[in-house]
């Protein structure tokens, strides 16, 4: 990949950051898939692509090189693979993650895990009949527990501790957008209601009661969306019982981290689990997956979630510049991986089929161009 020679048509300027296991993998066929939605002149897109996780780390000494910060600093959006691998750790035993240091490099307070069922799908759950699952969960990704990352003391090999870090300027900003999110969707599936409903553990922790007090004022902003809250706990059984019910779903750090693993498992698992990390200022999207080395160089990793997050990443920019081909394009990549799964011909073994990663990848470009974009 390399930059787009002509420079002088309206483009966007895409970071490219494969990673390691799978992630390079998976990336290709993301990007296979934005090729096949640029148009010239109309959406042109210039990839760069550049370096960062264990691998990089285990050559250079470094997880995030001074470069590819500068590339993703200049670029309109990063596209992110995944990093890291079990057997490179830093000194105090801990992960290579980039993608966590780009989070807090370029303040990506919002976590946007989208969990949607597409058609075809296999879910463990037992759905009614026309029942749907489609929310979003809306992850604070700057503070709450992880904001001690690097940061957790140990006293003399006998006590350890992590600061759960709630700050109102945080809470507020992630409440907002969460709302906001609520206002653009057409509501809950199971009643059409637009809601916004909040995880915490309030009955427990100060900073939770902290957290809900917060919520509780930026709800009063918005009387045409549906506030309420549930315990972390019951969260979890909720999503598994009645997942039709959800609508936008915000959440401390850690608490959506793991909720959005549970939900990725309903709707046909990591790999059908797409994300995007946004900031005021920058949006970095990847697959909610890790690098799973477990299935790394055996070409049947399922790049759904990653051309998700493609399409995710051109809907981010079409709302920023108000870019309709851009949100045109990202309307297309989803129906296409709706295209490709309600087949189900080619699916990854994930999804209970024999496809493997670039057959899929193909399926998608193949649907693409079966719905061109209107002239
Ligand atoms: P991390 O801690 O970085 O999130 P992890 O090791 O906890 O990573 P993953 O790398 O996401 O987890 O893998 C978890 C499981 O899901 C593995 O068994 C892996 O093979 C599977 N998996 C993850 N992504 C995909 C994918 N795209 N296609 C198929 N299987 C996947």
């Amino acid at each position: 990949m390399r930059r787009a020679a002509d420079l002088s048509v309206p483009h966007y300027r895409i970071a490219v950051v494969p990673g390691d296991g799978i992630g390079p993998e998976v990336i290709a066929e993301a990007v296979k898939a934005l090729q096949a939605v640029a148009r010239p002149g109309r959406l042109q897109l210039a990839f760069e692509q550049v370096e960062a996780g264990a691998a990089c780390y285990r050559r250079t000494g470094e997880e995030l090189p001074r470069e590819t910060l500068e590339v993703c600093q200049a670029a309109d959006a990063i596209l992110f693979g995944a990093a890291g691998l079990p057997d490179v750790r830093f000194p105090d035993g801990t992960e290579i993650a980039p993608q966590l240091t780009l989070r807090i490099a370029l303040d990506l307070y919002v976590g946007l895990r989208p969990i949607r069922l597409h058609p075809g799908v296999p879910t463990p759950l037992r759905l009614d009949d026309g029942e749907r699952i489609d929310y979003v969960i809306l992850r604070e990704n700057t503070e709450g527990l992880y904001a001690s990352r690097g940061a957790g003391v140990l006293v003399g090999g006998h006590v350890a501790t992590d600061t759960l870090v709630v700050t109102r300027p945080g809470v507020l900003r992630i409440c907002r957008q969460a709302f906001e999110l609520a206002r653009r969707r057409r509501g809950a599936p199971r009643d059409g209601v637009r809601r916004v409903t909040l995880v915490d553990k309030a009955n427990v922790l100060k900073s939770y009661a902290f957290f809900r007090s917060l919520f509780d004022e930026v709800a009063s902003d918005y009387p045409d969306v549906q506030a309420e809250h549930a315990y972390v706990d019951a969260m979890s059984m909720y999503l598994v019982q009645r997942p039709g019910h959800y609508d936008v779903v915000v959440a401390e750090n850690m608490f959506g981290d793991i909720l959005s693993d549970l939900a990725a498992a309903t709707v046909g698992g990591l790999g059908m689990a797409p994300s995007g990390d946004i900031g005021e200022h920058y949006g970095l999207f990847q697959p909610s997956h890790g690098t799973a080395p477990d299935i790394a160089g055996k070409g049947i990793a399922n790049p759904l979630a990653t051309i998700l997050s493609a399409g995710l990443m051109l809907e981010w920019l079409g709302r920023r510049d108000g870019n309709a081909e851009a949100a045109r394009a990202a309307a297309r990549i989803e129906a296409a991986v709706g295209d490709v799964t309600r087949a189900g011909r080619v699916l990854t073994p994930d999804l209970g089929g024999p496809g493997t990663t670039d057959a899929v990848g193909d399926a998608v470009v193949e649907a693409l161009a079966a719905t061109p974009a209107p002239a």
